[in-house]
């Protein structure tokens, strides 16, 4: 994380008062960020983004103090689950009060609620003085921004201020869970695992649509997960086997029927793919290091203008869930395990 003015940060709240959009850093992607209780503040972040109306927003607190203006009725669980992951990438749906605009929760009756631990984010919220409604910095469809140069082309112009804090920690945008019944259903993936939510909790689900696909006219908990998302231009395929010398086998022969390929890999297989465009996402060994790299290596990949992009998946536990869940969508689902 670079250091930024404290001035810079003062300007940028000014931004939020004001009713403009802010492009900030987060440890998990950037956002852009917009009073949450300005209604028409916070239409412009749908616009600036090309985003479907009933894909509701997370509103971003700097204080515990800024809860009970936002959500109500909460139960001693949810406030576990705060008080274990919070200031971090856990957002958590709760039940929203009168002052919450319907435009920011797509209609919805509750909220999803999140405390950043980037101190640029926190300061942000703090010198605004007000819940910062932000979805994550790209156009809808496209990989999440995280860093300014990957998305300040396509957002400059819609932007009233941009603070640059450099690359994002985290990459994958943070893990959404909603409580239900004394159960803790994780609506999407991320840093946050299912394994430290277990530390805390004794029953945690995974939403079916994490890795499965949203069927037409079917009714998911939360709207998000019936969007095209994270995608490339050029068409991918993802391909994973737990035999690493089968799924390299059979990336190359995908790879050979087309005449220009590039494949996303890891580090220690990088050079068994001959001939092809290589980008390499980290260490296998090294699951945080994949997910900060992923969403620019999807960025990357596209200005080769190749073919074809082929990406080896990797095994969907701890955070390589939320990984795997990212690049699953990149390839609009079409996936082999082989
Ligand atoms: P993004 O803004 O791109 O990080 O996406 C926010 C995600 O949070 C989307 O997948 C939304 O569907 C989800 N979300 C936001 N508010 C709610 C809510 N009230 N209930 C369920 N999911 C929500
Ligand atoms: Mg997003």
């Amino acid at each position: 994380m670079v250091n930024i003015d404290e001035q810079e940060i003062i300007n940028a709240a000014k931004v939020i008062k004001g009713g403009g959009l802010v492009l900030f850093p987060t440890e998990t992607v950037y956002g852009i960020g917009a009073n949450g209780l300005n209604e028409t503040a916070v239409k412009n972040i749908f616009k600036a983004k090309g985003r479907a109306s009933d894909n509701p927003l997370i509103l971003h607190i700097s204080h515990a103090d800024m809860l009970k203006d936002i959500a109500k009725d909460i139960s001693e669980l949810e406030y576990k689950l705060m008080d274990a992951f919070w200031p971090g990438p856990f957002t958590i749906v709760l039940n929203k009060t009168d002052i919450v605009p319907t435009v920011v929760t797509g209609g919805l009756d509750t909220v999803a609620v999140r405390m950043p631990r980037n101190k640029i984010a926190n300061r942000l919220i703090h010198y605004a003085g007000v819940p910062i409604a932000a979805p994550s910095a790209n156009i809808s469809g496209k990989p999440s921004g995280t860093c300014v140069e990957d998305v300040y082309d396509e957002l400059k112009n819609s932007m009233d201020y941009i603070i640059d804090g450099g690359k994002c920690e985290v990459g994958i945008e943070s893990t959404v869970v909603k409580v239900e019944n004394g159960s803790v259903r994780i609506l999407r993936p991320g840093r946050i695992t299912k394994e430290d939510i277990e530390s805390i909790v004794s029953s945690v689900i995974l939403d079916e649509h994490i890795l499965g696909e949203v069927k037409e006219n079917e009714k998911v908990l939360s709207p998000g997960m019936k969007y095209r998302h994270y995608a490339p231009k050029t068409k991918c395929i993802m391909i994973y086997s737990e035999n690493n010398e089968n799924m390299v086998n059979r990336i190359n022969e995908i790879a050979n029927e087309y005449s220009k390929a590039t494949v996303i890999c890891s580090r220690e297989n990088k050079d068994k793919y001959v001939g092809k465009e290589i980008l390499d996402y980290g260490s296998k060994t090294n699951l945080e290091e994949i997910s900060s790299n992923i969403f620019s290596m999807l960025r990357n990949a596209d200005k080769n203008e190749s073919d074809i992009i082929l990406i080896e998946g990797i095994e969907s536990k701890g955070i390589g869930l939320a990984i795997m869940n990212r690049l699953i969508r990149a390839c609009s689902h079409e996936f082999y395990i082989v």
